[in-house]
């Protein structure tokens, strides 16, 4: 399971950081960054315990340009 964020397509609306401020924050650029992520590519990406989950789908349902895409396999 995992959270992946696009970042480059961040519109920065700051819904993500409002909802959980200690999985989002927006940084200088005023992008949201997902916290404790690694890039992968031009993305960033987190490892998630099930019991994560529903947060980050909270998230990903919020997200206005469905940039959060949260993989449950
Ligand atoms: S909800 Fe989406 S568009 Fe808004 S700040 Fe977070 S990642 Fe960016």
């Amino acid at each position: 399971m995992k959270v992946t964020h696009i970042k480059r397509d961040c519109i920065s609306c700051g819904a993500c950081a409002a909802l959980y401020p200690d999985q989002w924050a927006m940084d200088n650029e005023g992008l949201a960054q997902l916290l404790d992520s690694v890039k992968v590519g031009e993305n960033f990406e987190k490892s998630l315990e099930l019991d994560q989950v529903n947060d980050y789908q909270e998230a990903e349902s919020v997200c206005p340009v469905n940039i959060i895409l949260v993989d449950t396999e």
